[in-house]
């Protein structure tokens, strides 16, 4: 699928803020693949379709998750927000024939994170979150990190996302934890 095809999916898939918003995450993506590297076709593609599942229903998506045996573990208690990650990359790959594992593995992090996330996955996790568009507390700071590097950024996000959910006492899930841990040590062993 061209990138072309792909936006012309994802702004048939959302409304037009939260495509507007795809459109400036695939603009961060690409100032920091062209700062750190990564593969910068696969970058723009993962960035413009990652939230192309977030209207579906949580039911569906749920079921797309449990029937594809990604997790050992039932997800279902960690809230509807985090599916449409897993289930975007499940849909754009039956849906729109989207092959690449860099691409997929992208989109199914990019909201919560993982441990031993590839350059492209930091990438788009990162973008999603300083976008321009981003003024919750945090997301500067965040831009601020992702200036020194990504890992500093990504670990400004997890460490603002964590916070935030257990602010408000919401179970968070635990890619989230062991994303947050990978990237203090980093920065920990950098001291
Ligand atoms: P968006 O799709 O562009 O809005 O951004 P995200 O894909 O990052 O989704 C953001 C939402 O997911 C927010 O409501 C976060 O609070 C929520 N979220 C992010 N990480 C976690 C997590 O580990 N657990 C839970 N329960 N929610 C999370
Ligand atoms: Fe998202
Ligand atoms: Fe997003």
């Amino acid at each position: 699928m061209k990138l072309t095809e792909a936006v012309n999916a994802v702004e048939e898939a959302l409304p037009l803020r939260r495509f507007e918003h795809t459109m400036r995450v695939a603009e961060t993506a690409g100032e920091l693949a062209s700062k750190y590297g990564g593969d910068a076709d696969a970058v723009q593609m993962a960035a413009v379709l990652h939230d192309y599942a977030k209207y579906r229903d949580p039911e569906e998506m749920l079921q797309e998750i449990n029937r594809s045996g990604m997790f050992a573990y039932d997800i279902e208690g960690y809230g509807t927000e985090i599916l449409h990650a897993f289930a975007g990359a499940l849909l754009v790959e039956k849906e729109l024939n989207i092959r690449s594992s860099v691409i997929l593995q992208a989109i199914a992090s990019h909201t919560t994170g993982r441990a031993g996330m590839s350059l492209e996955e930091k990438i788009v996790f990162l973008a999603d979150y300083i976008e321009p568009g981003r003024t919750f507390p945090g997301a500067e700071k965040a831009r601020e990190a992702s200036r020194h590097s990504l890992e500093a950024g990504c670990l400004e996000a997890c460490a603002e996302t964590i916070r935030f959910l257990s602010g408000r006492r919401l179970p968070i899930f635990p890619h989230t934890f062991e994303a947050y841990n990978e990237f203090a040590f980093m920065q920990l062993s950098e001291r």
